[in-house]
């Protein structure tokens, strides 16, 4: 009987696994490990909401596993060593992988890919996490893209859907010693601020696929509108589910061709096409980092590097963090993702964008931040998005383009849903004041809400200053 390991990273699913497909193809006995090594992804190993997802969503795959027959191999310690340790122990000639495009995880990557190759193992890896592997879509020039509208009219024409790997249906048990307990790990919190998070969520396979179910049912027909809607549920909220690999874009591709396409309901099917371009700024994100890989820490437009932030304000940046700015939308936006390790697309834009013009705080303090508290914190889509917003990405929104958080939540929260819910203490203030409760002294001396820590148009002017005196 010939023995594979398939390594599991961020692709915590059976169904539609490229790699666990081909190693049962060639395998009797396929092993299911994970090592945990987060030092090999320094200085972005994953932060600590991300980490609480990673723990429930390994231990939903061990689920899954057992009721196949098998079970999950943990283990912890320096992913080389680890592996070959783990290939000896369970006698494994093979080992299976699907691929992943940060540039400290490619570059591991490719050196255990070569040691293990020397020493005469079959190690294969697989394109799994995206709909193109991140150097497949280039220019006419054959440059890579640094537009999105292009890149995505090239890649949705060459895109072509597959039916979706099945899971199987039993796996032969390993013969090999039992791994870590899953909580040896120490992934979750030791002091419990997660209790939101288990209301919010589902990890695991089955989870991203309720999630997927439930936006298919009702979320489709008025997508293009809804999903700038905090004060509503107009999106998918597959974004962890997608980045832990437990739901693969081609499932979700092949179900919008398959279910929604094929259908012919105009309206769902617009829905369904605008859905899929989020998903393509997920590849142009993949495109982005692979090809300008310091893009997490360097500004994506060189000439931002001359550009003077204002000194670094710690106080400032706390209050952000704190959600205690005294502007609702930010402070709900800041609050909805400490308690539930989320925040809507809009609100991240507006809270993006309010550090790095109206505190003139330097991007990488948000985007760190959001490393440490997002459950679905990915470098690929975290960084395009802090460049973006702060003006110094590629594509990006133009830094004079400054948001106005107060017009931003009348038109997006219109009644003030979204923040009465994260902002209990502004409740009851009446829809009027509701985005500008300073407007009348008396509410703010009632609720005890802050008033703004600085004043949105003078903030806003000093940062359209700063942004003429940047070398031309
Ligand atoms: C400052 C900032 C930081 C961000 N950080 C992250 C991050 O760390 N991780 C992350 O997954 N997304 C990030 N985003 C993008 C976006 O906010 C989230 O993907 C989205 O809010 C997730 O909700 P959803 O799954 O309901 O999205 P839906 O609207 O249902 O979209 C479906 C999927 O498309 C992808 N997607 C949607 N919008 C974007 C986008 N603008 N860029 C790239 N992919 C997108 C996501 O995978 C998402 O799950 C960030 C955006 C900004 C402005």
């Amino acid at each position: 009987m010939t023995t594979a390991l398939i390594w599991f990273r961020r692709d915590l699913r059976l169904a539609d696994n490229p790699a666990l497909m081909a190693a049962l193809e060639a395998h009797q006995r396929v092993v299911p490990v994970y090592v945990h090594a987060p030092d090999e992804e320094a200085p972005w190993a994953p932060g600590a909401a991300s980490r609480w997802w990673l723990h429930h969503s390994l231990s939903a795959l061990d689920a899954e596993l057992r009721e196949r027959g098998s079970s999950l191999h943990v283990a912890r310690g320096p992913t080389l060593a680890t592996l070959r340790a783990l290939l000896r122990i369970h006698d494994a000639s093979a080992i299976y992988w699907n691929r992943l495009y940060e540039p400290a995880i490619r570059a591991r990557d490719t050196r255990i890919k070569q040691a293990l190759i020397d020493d005469g193992i079959d190690a294969c890896s697989f394109k799994a996490g995206v709909l193109f592997e991140p150097w497949e879509i280039r220019t006419g020039q054959d440059q890579p893209y640094r537009v999105f509208t292009p890149f995505w009219r090239k890649a949705r024409s060459q895109l072509q859907v597959r039916p979706p790997l099945p899971k199987p249906e039993s796996l032969v048990p390993s013969a090999g010693k039992a791994g870590l307990r899953l909580a040896e790990l120490e992934l979750l919190p030791r002091i419990r601020w997660d209790r939101g998070f288990h209301e919010e969520w589902t990890p695991g396979e089955m989870g991203g696929h309720a999630a997927f179910d439930r936006f298919l049912g009702s979320g489709l027909r008025d997508y293009a509108d809804a999903r700038d809607r905090p004060d509503r549920q107009g999106t998918s909220r597959l974004s962890a589910h997608l980045h832990f690999g437990e739901i693969s874009p081609m499932q979700i591709a092949w179900t919008l061709e398959e279910r929604v396409h094929q259908a012919g309901d105009s309206a769902r099917s617009a829905g369904a096409e605008s859905f899929l371009r989020e998903i393509g700024w997920r590849e142009f994100s993949q495109h982005l980092l692979f090809n300008f890989p310091h893009m997490p820490e360097q500004n994506l437009n060189p000439r931002f590097d001359d550009f003077r932030w204002g000194d670094e304000d710690a106080v400032a940046i706390r209050r952000w963090q704190q959600g205690r700015t005294g502007i609702p939308i930010i402070d709900a936006g800041m609050r909805e993702l400490w308690a539930t390790g989320i925040m809507h697309n809009r609100v991240r834009m507006l809270v993006a964008s309010f550090l790095t013009k109206n505190l003139r705080q330097h991007w990488l303090h948000g985007a760190r931040w959001f490393w440490e508290t997002l459950v679905d914190a990915d470098l690929a889509n975290n960084s395009q998005g802090w460049q973006w917003t702060a003006g110094c990405g590629v594509d990006a929104s133009p830094y004079f383009r400054i948001f106005n958080p107060v017009s931003q939540s009348g038109k997006f929260d219109p009644r003030g849903d979204y923040v009465r819910r994260w902002v209990p203490e502004l409740a009851g203030v009446a829809a009027a004041l509701i985005h500008q409760p300073w407007n009348d002294p008396a509410v703010l001396e009632a609720t005890g809400y802050p008033a703004p820590m600085v004043d949105l148009g003078a903030s806003r002017a000093v940062a359209l200053a700063a942004y003429q005196q940047m070398p031309r």
